[in-house]
């Protein structure tokens, strides 16, 4: 039996349209997906009928998946000669660790193709009216996790607070207020503009927006939980102005048809 192939695809932030036409392609002829639990359930809706579904994001007693039974999903389906779509929410390779699917896919000599996502970091903040970079307010943007990894802090966040650029944070918000008093501590001003972004690129999307030292409080008046994208710099001051959330149009059925053309 030949092999199949994996495809480590990005579905983007959350609003469905902004999948790539190289992505939306790859489910709409998938014999198999693979998916996380921050992947909107719309685009695994364009999937045949006939393509098995497996969520990796939650088990009914809610456990994720074990990253090595993961990565013997894809290559049982691979070798049994499907077309396996990891789907994978924002870009693959952004702290979804899309990096060991692929290292492990290379490993046992199967078939992958990554095709980049929009990170919710850069384009999930432009949907709260944040942009990462600008040349008035920040030359730079570091993208980091909040996650301690098995009880060992990853960040050294005194040597983060030195760096002028714009500060993203993901899978934050749990530590939030630790990681905003360590930012304080290595010197940032407690006044640097701070805010979080919750479901961002989707209807329910939803803003906190303060300082480094008035954000948790900020967070919970505004009853924001994760998924969130935690922002600290001078561009959060132009999420007023940028935002563009009320304007926005839907892309049309036609439009999503013409990619089946490709
Ligand atoms: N690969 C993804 C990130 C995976 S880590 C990407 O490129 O976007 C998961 C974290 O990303 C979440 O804990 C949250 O901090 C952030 N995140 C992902 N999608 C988000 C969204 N729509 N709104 C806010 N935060 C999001």
């Amino acid at each position: 039996m030949n092999k199949g192939k994996v495809w480590l695809v990005g579905a983007g932030p959350g609003d469905p349209s902004l999948i790539t036409v190289k992505g939306l392609h790859c489910i709409r002829e998938a014999t198999v997906i693979v998916h996380d639990r921050l992947v909107n359930p719309k685009l695994i809706a364009q999937a045949p009928d006939t393509c098995q579904i497996i969520n990796v994001g939650k088990t009914p007693n809610h456990h994720p998946v074990p990253q090595e039974q993961i990565n013997q999903i894809l290559i049982d389906h691979a070798l049994a000669g499907k077309n396996v779509v990891r789907l994978k929410g924002g870009d693959p390779y952004v702290f979804g660790r899309g990096g060991e699917e692929a290292e492990s896919l290379s490993r046992h000599k199967i078939a992958f193709e990554i095709i980049p996502g929009i990170s919710s970091s850069i384009g999930g903040l432009a949907y709260a009216g944040i942009p990462v970079t600008h040349r008035d307010y920040s030359s730079s943007f570091h993208v980091v996790t909040g996650h301690l990894c098995q009880g060992n802090e990853p960040q050294n966040w005194h040597a983060l607070a030195k760096t002028e650029g714009t500060l993203i944070i993901l899978m934050g918000m749990t530590r939030q207020e630790e990681i905003c008093k360590l930012l304080i501590e290595g010197g940032k001003s407690p006044d640097t503009p701070a805010a979080a972004v919750m479901y961002a690129s989707q209807p329910r999307q939803k803003i906190a927006k303060g300082t480094l030292s008035t954000l948790k409080q900020e967070i919970e008046n505004q009853k924001l939980h994760a998924p969130a994208l935690i922002v600290i710099g001078n561009v959060v001051n132009l999420s007023e102005i940028l935002s563009f959330a009320s304007t926005q149009v839907d892309i049309s059925h036609e439009s999503l048809q013409l990619v089946e053309a490709m």
